[in-house]
């Protein structure tokens, strides 16, 4: 058995937070073990929860819709969350949730060594740019010990906002640019542990 799927039966049997009571299933992500792109959302919604996989919901379709602008499947990249498991009424990840969960994402992009993490909306934004404000820096890259780090709004948030989607679609359209040119982007070094949300 790989580490990856090892992490999963992990996961899968977690009692790290309380999030673990409501769930129906937890949800650690899927994809190649290898893959160059790893995308962060935020929490299993309602469908990610009944059926255990990331992104099957209305989000999930939009996901899929823009890898297929640039050439791909979801079955070419590795797609998870910054929680495993959905909270409730589909509320926001608590920093407690996120700091209890933080060790699955962080072995998850040790194991698969992506070229490129792009995070999905405000959560797994923060993590590695934290006071940072979507709105100002979606769409740039930052590069910290070798691999990119690349933000865009979340695609629930997209889905019903032109404006917004217009944006999504365009910061997608640079990805596969930015992974055949990154050795040209200037690397600021190890990520540091930052403190993604204040738990006070
Ligand atoms: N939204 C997310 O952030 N993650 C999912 O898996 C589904 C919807």
């Amino acid at each position: 058995m790989s580490e990856l799927t090892n992490l999963y039966q992990e996961i899968r049997a977690c009692t790290r937070c309380p999030l673990h009571r409501s769930r129906t299933n937890a949800v650690p992500g899927e994809g190649p073990e290898n893959a160059e792109i790893v995308f962060i959302g935020e929490a299993p919604g309602f469908h990610e929860d009944r059926q255990g996989r990331p992104f099957v919901g209305a989000a999930g379709r939009f996901l899929d819709e823009l890898l297929g602008m640039i050439g791909l499947s979801r079955e070419e990249v590795y797609i998870c969350n910054v929680l495993k498991c959905r909270p409730p009424q589909n509320r926001e990840p608590q920093p407690d949730e996120i700091e209890a969960c933080r060790p699955y994402l962080d072995r998850q992009i040790q194991l698969i060594r992506p070229k490129i993490v792009v995070t999905l909306g405000r959560f797994s934004m923060a993590r590695w740019f934290p006071n940072s404000r979507i709105s100002r820096i979606h769409g740039r890259p930052r590069k910290l010990g070798g691999r990119l780090y690349y933000p865009m709004y979340h695609p629930a948030a997209a889905l019903h906002q032109p404006r917004l989607r217009r944006m999504v679609e365009e910061d997608m359209r640079r990805i596969p640019d930015l992974i055949a040119q990154m050795d040209q982007i200037r690397d600021e070094g190890p990520p540091q542990r930052t403190q993604q949300l204040s738990l006070f």
